[in-house]
């Protein structure tokens, strides 16, 4: 037989269970134990699903209430000395409160105190917290939480594998803290001996199987982090259970000699992303070694070619005999639960997708056909997946040949504007009229409670789209009169109408498709509904135009047009898997090229196109990162380059981190770029001045995160550190994102205060 198993399975519920509880025990509305009732109602569930669908092992060990990176911290005893946690770690057992102050610095008990950083996790859009560590730091078993579950498993009947981030990938996530610099590698030794009391733990309640995940495999490892796998697993090996080291996100590379050789029972790895790689791990692996083949794609919610993979495992069915086991490329954590649900979606769409639950058929039937034990139920399912696979291939819904022809004619010159930018600024300066320092905001203004009713009532067809529209008018009416007043230069409409920023667009272009309910868990209690790229994108009509139009007929102030970038776009989104990600990218950069023109004809002077996501598109492997840059350059450039050069484009990025894209980042050509800085000081225009930036650059002089109200003195030395390294004539005043989580009432002081900097500013230069 070929064994079926899986890395884990959604932990937030059907119906977002998991989030309910957790956000009603954050308020007090229910008590610890409704919380962890619900925690085992879940995982029953979860595993209860697994064995139906005909699991040969069950996971456990993905479970956790806020995040499983964070619960291998505190199981190590890894919580900082500021949550005043060491009874609790050294009576061995840290409290669920405990973890909630690491994740969010309060909980329902226990003293508020700065929460951990939070990323994310490899290329996905999870979040996990980072580990601290400290110079000579101790570690200790510090939770029963994995045992409990696993005894659950156990108790339930299931045959159990526990999956646990591996010691390496753990570190590797980690950051180290403290005054005194060190290599947190060199903690590692003190990382083990955990690691190898809950291996003992585990096989003392009969757990045959550990996966220890340890994805830092696919990305590209220092020569110290390599000897140190080696002399890790060297020492893990010794456990009374078997081992799986699990990579996936991507392929080995040069890291396969090392995972083929580790001393363990098992490897597993992605051939989604990386399929070329499964020869070569067959050809190395040792004898006595299991290969999991990651087959199901993990990370996207594209039904599999059944009869396709069953092609292309069939010789690593026939070299490696029982010892090939097939699951999803990774956790399943990834996508959302399941597809059942989506009762509004079509039967030709639906017949398109599979969701986690989908995922555990597929996997089962693979396995099963692999294993030549299959079912009459696998058979139908082959056949269905290729009547459905061979259907999307040939539907006018996905292939618009008109979209194809418009790409094929793309060339050089449509990615560059008709004049350099000394040109454009002077053309520019003319047109626009701008005080030195000319301030500006990033685009929304608070989404009130009102603006979020209307819209609800408005997509419940309770508001009619007139009084709908009519509103979103009186709320741009309202934001004009309001920045005037604060004596704004450059205005926004402030985005009222824009639920995300991602969704508005989508909504409108053909190509996506929305779920209902499929969420992907975001981070803690917090989830996503990404969009679904199924076809090409095309833009049947302007998206943004009368929005825009109307704003600027209320101001003789020019009004900044607001578009969500075509790298963000794509990178928020479930993108379409039988053409290259670049494709996709470049249609949707089509698309908005055309609502560019549309506004520059529409009397827009200047129009800001969004890439807040442009960073987080970077391949995991650094030597990939150039070939990205260059396509996600180019597709900005191709939205926005048809502007005039006397039409503004600026764009905006919400990070701080552009040492090592610099050269991306200008290759833009964004006459105007506003980032997010104020948190470091002024110290990362550091890069823009080294690199001689040429271009308009707007730092942003505030955090909008916090609800402090930012003050002049403060903000004017902060332009003037700016002002020391970009020369005044290139410098913007504006706050450094978006406004729309805050109130009026913290907004119109804050910027009333950043436009007497921008006058303190101009007396001063
Ligand atoms: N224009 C968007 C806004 O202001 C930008 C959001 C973002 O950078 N994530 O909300
Ligand atoms: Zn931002």
């Amino acid at each position: 037989m070929t064994l079926a198993h899986i890395s884990g399975y959604p932990r937030i519920g059907g119906g977002r269970e998991l989030k309910h509880a957790v956000e009603a025990y954050w308020r007090g509305e229910i008590d610890r134990e409704a919380l962890e009732s619900t925690g085992r109602e879940l995982r029953r569930n979860h595993w209860q699903v697994q064995r139906e669908a005909g699991l040969d092992l069950i996971t456990v060990g993905d479970f956790a209430f806020y995040d499983h990176v964070l619960n291998v911290s505190t199981m190590l005893g890894a919580v900082p000395p500021r949550f005043g946690a060491e009874e609790e770690v050294a009576a061995g057992e840290v409290d669920l409160d405990t973890t909630f102050r690491m994740a969010r610095g309060r909980a329902p008990s226990g003293e508020p105190a700065a929460a951990c950083e939070m990323t994310k996790y490899f290329d996905t859009n999870y979040h996990y917290l980072v580990p601290e560590l400290y110079v000579g730091q101790r570690f200790q078993l510090a939770s029963n939480r994995l045992f409990d579950e696993v005894a659950e498993a156990r108790d339930a009947g299931h045959p159990v594998k526990v999956v646990l981030t591996g010691p390496l990938t753990w570190l590797w996530l980690a950051k180290e803290k403290g005054d005194e610099a060190f290599d947190r590698l060199s903690l590692l030794d003190a990382v083990l001996p955990v690691y190898g009391e809950i291996l003992a733990r585990l096989a003392d309640q009969g757990v045959t199987w550990v996966q220890l995940d340890e994805p830092a495999l696919v990305q590209d490892l220092p020569r110290e982090w390599k000897q140190a796998f080696e002399s890790a697993y060297n020492t893990l090996r010794r456990a009374p259970v078997k081992l799986m080291v699990a990579s996936y996100f991507g392929g080995l590379g040069d890291n396969l000699q090392l995972a083929v050789s580790l001393p363990v029972d098992g490897l597993h790895i992605d051939v989604v992303r990386d399929p070329e790689q499964l020869t070569t791990v067959i050809d190395n692996l040792p004898g006595y070694k299991v290969l999991s083949v990651g087959a199901i794609d993990g990370r996207n919610i594209w039904r599999a070619d059944l009869a396709v993979l069953r092609e292309r495992l069939a010789s690593a069915r026939m070299r490696l005999g029982e010892r090939l086991w097939v699951a999803p490329s990774c956790s399943l954590l990834h996508v959302p639960v399941d597809l059942d649900a989506e009762t509004d979606l079509d039967e030709e769409l639906r017949s398109w997708f599979a969701f986690a639950r989908q995922k555990l058929d597929e996997t089962v039937t693979l396995a099963r056909l692999l294993g030549n034990r299959a079912t009459a139920e696998d058979r139908v399912r082959l056949e269905a997946a290729t009547a459905a696979l061979d259907a999307r291939r040939e539907s006018p819904r996905i292939h618009k040949p008109a979209v194809a022809e418009r790409l094929a004619r793309i060339g050089e010159g449509d990615t560059h504007r008709a004049g350099a930018y000394p040109e454009r600024a002077r053309q520019q300066r003319r047109a626009l009229d701008l005080p030195l320092f000319p301030t500006t905001t990033i685009g929304s203004f608070p989404q009130t409670g009102e603006i979020r009713a209307a819209r609800r009532a408005f997509k419940a067809g309770e508001l009619g789209r007139d009084d709908y529209e009519a509103r979103m008018r009186d709320e741009i009416a309202d934001a004009v009169v309001r920045q005037e007043r604060l004596g704004i230069d450059m205005l926004v409409h402030g985005e009222a109408e824009r639920n995300d920023m991602v969704e508005y667009f989508g909504e409108q272009l053909d190509g996506y498709v929305f779920t209902r309910y499929g969420w992907v868990q975001s981070y803690g209690s917090r989830c996503v509904k990404p969009p679904v790229i199924v076809g090409d994108v095309a833009r049947p009509a302007a998206m943004t135009v009368r929005w825009s139009e109307y704003a600027q007929t209320l101001t003789d102030r020019p009004m900044k047009g607001m578009l969500t970038g075509p790298v963000t776009m794509l990178q928020w989104s479930f993108v379409r898997d039988d053409q290259p990600r670049s494709t996709t990218c470049r249609q949707i950069a089509l698309a908005l090229r055309d609502e560019v023109a549309d506004l520059e004809a529409a009397g827009i002077p200047a129009i800001q196109i969004d890439e807040p996501a442009l960073r987080e598109g970077l391949p995991l492997r650094r030597g990939e990162w150039q070939a990205y840059l260059d396509w996600a350059v180019a597709c900005f450039r191709l939205t926005a380059a048809v502007a005039r050069d006397e039409t503004q484009i600026h764009t905006h990025m919400c990070y701080s981190e552009f040492n090592d894209i610099i050269a991306a980042i200008a290759a833009l050509d964004a006459d105007v770029i506003t980032i997010e800085t104020s948190r470091s000081d002024m110290e990362l225009l550091d890069v823009f001045q080294d690199f001689a930036y040429p271009n308009e650059i707007g730092p942003g002089v505030y955090d909008i995160h916090s609800p402090n109200i930012p003050q002049v003195d403060w903000m004017v030395q902060l332009m003037e550190k700016a002002a020391e390294r970009i020369p005044a004539e290139r410098l913007w005043v504006n706050p450094d994102c978006g406004l729309k989580t805050r109130g009026w009432a913290e907004v119109e002081p804050a910027l009333a205060n950043m436009v007497e900097v921008a006058r303190e500013l101009r007396r001063r230069h």
